[in-house]
C-alpha cells in the first residue's frame, strides 16, 4: 500500500521503453558517424552521383537512373522504376560518408540485378508487412477491451499481423548487411576508395546496419511485450 503507482505500472512497458532506447542510442550513433565523415573528403574527388554512375557502369548495369531527392538521409534504390535516388547531403558531395552512401545504394541495384533472393523475399513479404502494421493495433487493442473467446482470438490475430511486420524487419537485415558488403568490395576494386579511405566508410554503412539492427529488435521486444500481455489475460 505504500506505493500504490507500482501496482498500476505495467512491468512489460519496460520493454518498448528499452526499444525506444535501443534505437535512439543508434540513430545519434549514425547521426554523429555521418556527420564526422562528411567533413572528410575523398580522394578521387568523386561526387555520390559520379560515383553511383562508375560504380553502375563497372557492374554492368546500364538502365538504372541516378536521380535527387529531397531530404537528408533519404537515399534509396527503388527495385519498381529502376532509379537510384540520392539525397541532397550525397548528391553533390565527395565525402566518403557520401561516396559510401552512394555505393551501398548500387550493392541494392546490383542485388536487383542479380536476383539476390533475400531481395526477393523482402519484397514479397511487403503487402503482409503493411497489411500486418495497419491491423495489429486495432485488434489487439479490440482484443483488451473486450473478455471472453472473441477477445483471446482477436489477441492472438493481432499477435500474428504484428509478426508479419517483425518478419519483415528481420528479412530486411541480411538485405542491408550485404549491399553493405558489396559497396566495400566495389569501393575497393575499383580504386574508387584507398585503403584508409575504406574504413570511414566502413564506419558509416556499419552505423546505418545498428540502426535496422535496433528497429528488429525494438520490434521484437513490442511482441513479447504483446505476449506476455496476452499470457497473463488467459491465465
Ligand atoms: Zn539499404
Amino acid at each position: 500500500m505504500m506505493y500504490p503507482m507500482y501496482y498500476s505500472l505495467d512491468p512489460t512497458y519496460l520493454l518498448v521503453i528499452a526499444g525506444v532506447l535501443i534505437c535512439l542510442a543508434a540513430s545519434a550513433r549514425m547521426r554523429s558517424t555521418f556527420s564526422r565523415y562528411s567533413r572528410v573528403q575523398s580522394r578521387s574527388g568523386l561526387t555520390g552521383m559520379q560515383a553511383a554512375q562508375e560504380i553502375l557502369r563497372r557492374a554492368g548495369i546500364y538502365d538504372v537512373r541516378v536521380e535527387r531527392v529531397a531530404g537528408n538521409l533519404t537515399d534509396h534504390y527503388d527495385p519498381r522504376s529502376k532509379v537510384l535516388r540520392l539525397s541532397d547531403s550525397t548528391y553533390h558531395s565527395t565525402s566518403l560518408a557520401a561516396v559510401g552512401v552512394a555505393a551501398h545504394e548500387c550493392g541494392h541495384a546490383m542485388q536487383h540485378a542479380q536476383g539476390y533472393a533475400p531481395l526477393k523475399i523482402r519484397g514479397s513479404l511487403v503487402p503482409l508487412a503493411n497489411m500486418g502494421s495497419t491491423l495489429a493495433w486495432p485488434l489487439i487493442i479490440i482484443g483488451l477491451i473486450f473478455t471472453g473467446r472473441s477477445s483471446e482470438m482477436f489477441l492472438n490475430l493481432g499477435i500474428l499481423a504484428f509478426s508479419l511486420a517483425v518478419l519483415f524487419q528481420i528479412v530486411t537485415l541480411p538485405v542491408e548487411f550485404n549491399a553493405s558488403n558489396r559497396a566495400i568490395r566495389i569501393l575497393a576494386s575499383s580504386g574508387i576508395m584507398y585503403e584508409d579511405e575504406l574504413k570511414g566508410a566502413k564506419k558509416v554503412l556499419g552505423a546505418a546496419a545498428l540502426t535496422y539492427v535496433a528497429g528488429a529488435a525494438s520490434s521484437i521486444l513490442q511482441l513479447l511485450r504483446i505476449i506476455l500481455i496476452a499470457g497473463n489475460r488467459r491465465r
